[in-house]
């Protein structure tokens, strides 16, 4: 990946170089719910980075964090969170816990969040940075997200991470009656990100915007690649 230089923190400090970010990506681009704002405003992205790219952790750009995988962009985080219009009492299911930052921005908004991931080295990453920011309201486990997590199932929301070619049943399966599902659907390098609600007669689905997440891989994903590609 080429670097760059947006976004560097330089002399500001992080805790001034992330209210410049929030208020010029976040508030400037539209965000307008004012707990998405505070939990931005509120959870340090700099401490789910790998350290050589502590400087970069204030831009608006997904960054890499190993295995191929990225932490999404900070723009795109509070998107998603305030497309779940949250208020504070719901049990989340999010797929592609990564980093854990987008878990740590959704435990500021609602009541637990349950967060798979099934890369090993990214989960015990994310679970001690979880724990540094004290988000004990994050559970984590390593599985095939496309399955969900059935014993913690109904969520009043499911978020998931990455990029997949159709909708993974189990995941609708889980949703509560009145649940909101996020889900980039598209092809591997280009999705639309998809918000699906279950109503009390089957399911709506409306497209909010273009997205370009990594993949879902698995059983209800993609197939596994042998190496991560970069091109
Ligand atoms: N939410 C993350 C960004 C994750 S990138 C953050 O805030 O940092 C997408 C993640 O989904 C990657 O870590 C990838 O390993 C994971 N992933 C892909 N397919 C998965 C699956 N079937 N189950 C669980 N995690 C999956």
């Amino acid at each position: 990946m080429r670097p760059h230089r947006l976004g560097s923190t330089g002399s500001l400090g992080y805790t001034r170089a992330r209210e410049k970010m929030v208020q010029e990506e976040v508030i400037g681009r539209g965000i307008r719910d004012p707990r998405v704002i505070e939990a931005m405003l509120k959870v340090p992205r700099h401490l789910f980075l790998p350290e050589g790219l502590l400087g970069q952790a204030y831009g608006d750009t997904a960054l890499p964090i190993g295995d191929g995988q990225t932490i999404t962009q900070p723009y795109m985080v509070a998107f998603l969170c305030e497309a779940l219009a949250l208020g504070g009492t719901e049990k989340i299911l999010e797929v592609g816990t990564g980093s854990g930052y987008q878990a740590a921005v959704l435990a500021c908004l609602a009541d637990r969040v349950f967060s798979v991931e099934r890369i090993r080295s990214l989960l015990e990453k994310a679970r001690k940075n979880l724990d540094r920011v004290h988000c004990h309201n994050v559970m984590t486990k390593l599985s095939d997200g496309g399955y969900g997590w059935k014993e913690e199932a109904p969520f009043d929301a499911i978020l998931v991470t990455a990029g997949a070619p159709s909708i993974p049943r189990p995941l609708v399966d889980q949703l509560k009656v009145g649940g909101i599902m996020l889900i980039p659907l598209g092809e591997r390098k280009a999705q639309r990100l998809t918000r699906i609600r279950r109503t009390s007669h089957g399911f709506s689905r409306e497209e909010l915007m273009e997205c370009n997440f990594v993949s879902l891989v698995g059983e209800h994903g993609w197939v596994q690649r042998e190496k991560p590609s970069f091109d």
